[in-house]
């Protein structure tokens, strides 16, 4: 039986007539860049999140950077993120001319470890950029008391966390700035690119929305030096049907989480932990694969059908791109220790239980 890594055709069946009617309406509006589906999209955000500003972007990776604008990041700063991320999130802090300084991840969570926070925190910190990666929530609460301390801005890179919860607070409830991404194999993902921003404050809020706009605070007037970072419409208007199906989608990640969980438990593969505070949406169901197997596991799979991708092969401090940041191989022990070992099993909603054994099975196979 072939399982692929994702189905996004399964889902799109379920909410398909919905979201063409909604197309059509855009459509028949020929109102495309921002405007009411827009603002309409940012008030559901805002409500999901409980959080008073939401600010709709064009992608992921540029609400990260509308953000470090917003707060003026740029040369001579430096902005502390985790070594085992996606590559926009350090890529972002560099592209506003500020010195990304990656630190290591804890072995359990793959999140950045808040005791390498404080270490590397220098003069010239302005910021913490932590990841909720594969749908868990980073320390968030220990990340904002050092921040209180240090007088340090927090964005948190919830690209694939939205909806996620931690000591029963949700994604965009904890940091200064909180960072979505709307690609489509996220867990509310679009049909092309977009991404959000949410905030507690007002006033940072009004910057992203100049800012994605040219800087333009009045039409012709322009304040600050931004971008072309807006959302469009029908980005929006599907989101906005997609967003009141989120919920239900994340449980039965959750619910398919603990299913391999089960199956899993007492072999040679290793689940992913999640922290009884935290509740994960799971955007990726990553397992670690010792002794250095994880390469032959991943190979049997593929032959077998089964869809399966390693988030992340390389971690930045040794990507090309970043060698003049210094990194060396051995720097950062938790990270390439993952990068070596994981594997993201399919997750999403609609697998079925025979899809899911069919899963488990290959992996065992494998595994010997
Ligand atoms: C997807 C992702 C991004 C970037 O989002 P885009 O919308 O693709 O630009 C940033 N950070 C993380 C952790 C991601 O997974």
């Amino acid at each position: 039986m072939k399982v692929p890594l994702l189905d996004l055709k399964a889902q799109y069946a379920a909410v398909r007539d919905e979201i063409r009617a909604v197309i059509e309406e855009v459509c028949d509006s020929q109102y495309f860049i921002l405007g009411p589906n827009v603002e309409a999209f940012e008030e559901d955000i805002a409500a999901y999140c409980g959080t008073p500003h939401a600010v709709g972007v064009s992608s992921g990776t540029d609400a990260l950077i509308v953000s470090l604008m917003a707060y003026g990041i740029g040369p001579g700063d430096e902005v502390i993120t985790s070594t085992f991320t996606f590559f926009g999130t350090a890529g972002s802090i560099a592209r506003v001319g500020a010195k990304p300084v990656l630190v290591d991840c804890c072995p359990n969570s793959f999140n950045i470890e808040t005791e390498h926070i404080e270490a590397a925190i220098t003069e010239k910190t302005k910021a913490v950029l932590p990841v909720d990666l594969f749908g868990q929530m980073a320390d968030l609460q220990t990340i904002m008391e050092i921040a209180r301390e240090r007088n340090l801005v927090v964005i948190e890179d919830a690209a694939q966390s939205i909806g996620a919860t931690h000591h029963n607070m949700k994604t965009g409830q904890y940091a200064h700035a909180t960072v979505f991404s709307f690609f489509p194999s996220k867990n509310l993902g679009g049909f092309g690119d977009g991404g959000m921003i949410v905030t507690d404050d007002a006033e940072l809020a009004e910057k992203c929305r100049a800012l994605r706009m040219h800087g333009e605070t009045k039409k012709y007037h322009h304040a600050l030096i931004g971008g072309n970072f807006r959302l469009d419409a029908l980005q929006a208007a599907i989101l906005r049907v997609k967003l009141r199906y989120l919920d239900r989608w994340s449980a039965q990640r959750r619910r398919n989480a603990a299913y391999y969980d089960e199956r899993f438990a007492g072999t040679p593969v290793v689940t992913p932990e999640v922290y009884d505070f935290n509740e994960s949406i799971y955007n990726q169901y990553t397992v670690r694969i010792p002794g250095g197997r994880r390469d032959a596991v991943q190979a049997h799979l593929v032959e077998s059908g089964i869809g399966c991708a390693v988030y992340y092969p390389i971690p930045l401090h040794l990507q090309e791109c970043f060698a003049y940041l210094g990194g060396k191989p051995g720097d950062h022990p938790n990270a390439e220790a993952a990068a070596a070992e994981v594997l993201s099993l399919p997750i999403y909603p609609e697998l079925n239980d025979e899809q899911k054994d069919a899963v488990v099975a290959a992996v065992l196979r494998a595994c010997g």
